[in-house]
């Protein structure tokens, strides 16, 4: 591993203004970021470490919207009483995660921040556009089981790991992001990217930027809503499929729905047709079933990951009948 500085910030304008020298990078709970440096993958000169920072608090405010900080951990974000009361889905999405051990470590922020497991990415001696623009992509050609099957490019065809971030694009969260010039909200759907034609680029955060917290919109979902993810193993392993599914049902009708997949694209891969298409419908198999062809549209698989097209329609009929309550 190169050598590099280590610092920690103890104000977030100093992080602020220490991750705006290009060679800096952020460290909060290293979980990823520690593998990356140690495999080559990234070499930056200096580490900032924020861990000190006020920024892992979790609560509700008036109208009902959670707040949860950068810093909290993923296992007391899955733990709060207040997540699994009002949004149950992101506990269970979070819960689905990587390993006690690590959802102890991992942070909200770095989770989101974490990078794509596609294998070639990893391994230094293979090309891949993501890790050193214009070599190639590995993958396309090779062994691409675990890879996109929407929204990929001829540049990259790589997915997303995590699960929490699923779950927070079916919620419609918003990211609320500190730089030199002010506080910024994105909205979740749009700050993770698709490849196109920068695969090295993951998200929409500008240099210098640091993610401070999450919001959730108060919601009708908690009654109603499920994380599905299909794995090689029960646990420690990435989605091949993963659906997130809410819905506010009335009567046996569906009144609202939100559905986004993991597992199948370079973001979190959000379902807003089938949403469409499920409101006003009854909260039935069938519904789930023509909802999940219309998923499907635009699909497109490569040579090893073509058995999800299969996978990832099931995977959401079978969310949707967790979430409905059917099963
Ligand atoms: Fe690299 Fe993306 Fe190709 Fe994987 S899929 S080798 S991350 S360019």
């Amino acid at each position: 591993m190169k050598a590099f500085q280590y610092t920690r910030a103890t104000t977030q304008q100093s992080a602020i203004d220490a991750i705006a020298k290009p060679g800096t990078k952020i460290i909060a709970g290293g979980t990823n970021l520690i593998d990356l440096m140690k495999r080559g993958v990234i070499a930056p000169d200096k580490l900032v470490d924020i861990n000190q920072l006020p920024l892992n608090s979790i609560s509700v405010n008036k109208l009902g919207h959670l707040h949860i900080g950068a810093l909290a951990l993923n296992s007391a974000v899955a733990e709060a009483n207040l997540v699994k009361d009002l949004q149950p889905l992101l506990a269970m999405a979070l819960n689905a995660g990587a390993s006690p051990q690590l959802r102890n470590m991992a942070t909200v922020g770095g989770n989101m921040m974490q990078r794509t497991r596609c294998a070639y990415f990893y391994d230094t001696t293979m090309p891949c556009n993501k890790r050193e623009p214009g070599s190639g992509c590995g993958a396309i050609g090779g062994y691409n089981r675990m890879h996109a099957i929407f929204g990929a490019s001829d540049k990259c065809i790589a997915v997303h790991p995590s699960d929490m971030c699923v779950a927070l694009a079916a919620l419609d969260a918003t990211v609320t992001v500190s730089g030199r010039k002010g506080q910024r909200l994105i909205p979740f759907t749009e700050f993770h990217r698709l490849p196109g034609e920068h695969p090295e680029m993951d998200n929409t955060l500008a240099a210098g930027e640091l993610i401070t917290g999450i919001s959730i919109p108060n919601n009708n979902f908690a009654k109603n809503s499920y994380y599905l993810k299909i794995r090689d193993r029960q646990s420690y392993a990435f989605a091949l499929t993963s659906v997130a599914a809410a819905l506010e049902i009335s009567n046996g009708t569906i009144k609202q729905s939100r559905l986004a997949m993991g597992g199948v694209a370079h973001k979190p891969w959000r379902l807003f047709d089938a949403e469409k298409a499920l409101i006003g419908k009854p909260a039935t198999e069938e519904s789930f079933k023509q909802a999940a062809e219309i998923a499907m549209q635009g699909a497109k698989a490569y040579e090893y990951n073509k058995f999800k097209l299969k996978l990832a329609p099931a995977t959401l009929v079978e969310a949707l009948k967790h979430a409905a309550g059917l099963v």
